[in-house]
C-alpha cells in the first residue's frame, strides 16, 4: 500500500546515537515514530566521540547546533605523533578550516552528552515517543505492514521497522540468521582524566593520535575542555570475557604502554578508573533490508574505530533513511532506494577503518609519507560528502 509520510509508522528499534538520530529526523517530517529500547534507562557509556563536518551538517539541519555548542569541544587541528620520539607526522587541520572547508565543525562530545541533547531532541518533539524496558523479539512482515514483537509477549504494528540495535542486532538475526561479529585481535583502553589533574598545557587543543609498534593511542578534548578523552589500542590480544567492556586496571593500562612516549604516562597516571573493550567488525553485508524491515548504524556496518567515522555513518544513514521514505510513496522501494545509497560509502569505511589497522600499528616504514598522505586525502573525501544532497526517490 503506498501512503504519504505523515500517515507512516515507523518503528525504531534500538535508542542509540544511530536510532535516536533516526527518530528525531523522522519526527521532524511527521512520521509517527515507536522508539523501543532494551535498557531500563537511557545513556551512553563515560568516554569520548568525534564527529566530523559530514555528520554535523546532518545534526544542524536537525537544529541541535546550539545544543551541541554548549557541550562540544572543537579541536584545531588533528595531528598523527610517532610513539616514542613525540615527532608530529602530520597534521590536519579542523577548528575553523572545517567551517571553511566543509560548512561545519569538528566536535569532539561526551557521548553521555551527546545522547542527552539528541534524546531532549526526540522528547521535545514527542514527548512519548521512547518505550524503555522493550526488548525485541521477533518481527513479522506482509503487504500492509510489520509486527515487531517485545519480550512481554505485545505485538506492535506499524509499516516499517528499522533495526538500530547496535553490533549484536535482533533484527539482524530476524532477517539473515544468526552470525557473530569478528574479535579483530585489538583491544581498547579507555579512560577520561579532569584537566585540572594534568600539568598546565600537557594537552594542546588537538585531536592526538600517537602512532606505534602493535597499537596506537588517540587523546583529545571534551566538554568544552573540562575532560581529556584516551583511548588506546593494542592488537594481537585475546578477548575471553564475556561483555565486550569491562573495568580495568590503570596499572595494567600503563604496563600496556610502558615502552611509549612519557607524556602518555602521564594522562595515565591521572586515572581513576578505566575500561577495556574488545573491538569488533563484520565484513560488509551484500543486503540489510527484507521488504518494510531494514539496518541501520552498528546494526549493518559495524566498523572498527579508527576513522572515528561509525556514529557518523549512523548519522549519515539516518538522514538517508528519513529522506527515501518521504520521497517514495511506497516503503519497500523506499527502504530499498536507502539502501542502495548507503551501502557502497559505508563498506569503503568499514575496509578503510581495518587498513588503518596495519598502518597505525607500523609506523617505522619507507613509505610512510605517502601512506599519511593517503590517510588524509581519505578523510578529506569522508568529509567533503553532503549526504543531503542525492536523489533520494527510487
Ligand atoms: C573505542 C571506540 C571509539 C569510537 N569512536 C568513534 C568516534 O570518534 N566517532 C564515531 O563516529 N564513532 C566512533 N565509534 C563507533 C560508535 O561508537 C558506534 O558506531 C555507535 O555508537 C553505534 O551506534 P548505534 O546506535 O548504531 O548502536 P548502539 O550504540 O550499539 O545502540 C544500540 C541500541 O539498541 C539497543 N538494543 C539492542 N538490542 C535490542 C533489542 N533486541 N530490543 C531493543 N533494543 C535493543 C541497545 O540497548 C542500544 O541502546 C567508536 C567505537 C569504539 C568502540
Amino acid at each position: 500500500m503506498d501512503m504519504s509520510a505523515s500517515s507512516q509508522r515507523i518503528i525504531v528499534v534500538g535508542a542509540g546515537l544511530g536510532g535516536l538520530t533516526l527518530a528525531l529526523s523522522l519526527l521532524r517530517e511527521g512520521f509517527e515514530v515507536t522508539v523501543l529500547e532494551q535498557a531500563a534507562t537511557l545513556g551512553e557509556v563515560g568516554a569520548g566521540i568525534q564527529i566530523s563536518a559530514n555528520g554535523a551538517r546532518v545534526l544542524h539541519e536537525l537544529g541541535l547546533a546550539d545544543a551541541l555548542g554548549r557541550v562540544a569541544f572543537h579541536p584545531e587541528r588533528g595531528e598523527m605523533r610517532h610513539w616514542q620520539s613525540g615527532e608530529t607526522l602530520i597534521v590536519r587541520p579542523l577548528g575553523d578550516a572545517s567551517v571553511e572547508r566543509f560548512g561545519f565543525p569538528y566536535y569532539h562530545m561526551h557521548r553521555a552528552d551527546f545522547h542527552g541533547v539528541l534524546e531532549a531532541g526526540v522528547r521535545s518533539a514527542a514527548l512519548g515517543s521512547i518505550r524503555l524496558n522493550t526488548k525485541v523479539t521477533a518481527i513479522e512482515q506482509d503487504g500492509d505492514g510489520v509486527r515487531v514483537r517485545i519480550d512481554s509477549g505485545e505485538t506492535i504494528a506499524g509499516d516499517v521497522a528499522v533495526g538500530c540495535d547496535g553490533i549484536h542486532s535482533a533484527v539482524r538475526e530476524t532477517l539473515f540468521g544468526a552470525d557473530a561479529p569478528r574479535f579483530t585481535g585489538c583491544i581498547a583502553w579507555r579512560a577520561t582524566i579532569p584537566v585540572e589533574r594534568l600539568p598546565k598545557g600537557h594537552v594542546r587543543p588537538v585531536a592526538s593520535n600517537w602512532i606505534g609498534k602493535g597499537g596506537h593511542f588517540v587523546h583529545y578534548y571534551l566538554r568544552r575542555g573540562e575532560l581529556v578523552n584516551c583511548v588506546g589500542v593494542l592488537e594481537g590480544q585475546d578477548w575471553s570475557a564475556e561483555s565486550w567492556s569491562s573495568e580495568g586496571d590503570p596499572q595494567e593500562f600503563l604496563a600496556d604502554f610502558q615502552d611509549w612516549h612519557e607524556d602518555l604516562h602521564v594522562l595515565i597516571r591521572n586515572a581513576d578508573r578505566c575500561f577495556r573493550w574488545g573491538l569488533f567488525d563484520r565484513e560488509p553485508m551484500p543486503r540489510w533490508s527484507e521488504g518494510r524491515v531494514t539496518l541501520l548504524g552498528d546494526a549493518c556496518h559495524p566498523m572498527l574505530p579508527f576513522m572515528a567515522q561509525g556514529a557518523v555513518m549512523g548519522i549519515e544513514d539516518a538522514h538517508t533513511l528519513m529522506r527515501c521514505l518521504q520521497a517514495n510513496a511506497d516503503p519497500t522501494a523506499a527502504v530499498r532506494r536507502y539502501e542502495n545509497l548507503r551501502r557502497e560509502r559505508t563498506a569503503i569505511v568499514q575496509r578503510m577503518a581495518r587498513e588503518n589497522m596495519t598502518f597505525f600499528h607500523n609506523p617505522d616504514v619507507d613509505d610512510l609519507e605517502e601512506r599519511l598522505n593517503s590517510h588524509r586525502d581519505a578523510h578529506m573525501w569522508l568529509y567533503g560528502f553532503d549526504v543531503t544532497d542525492q536523489e533520494f526517490a527510487a
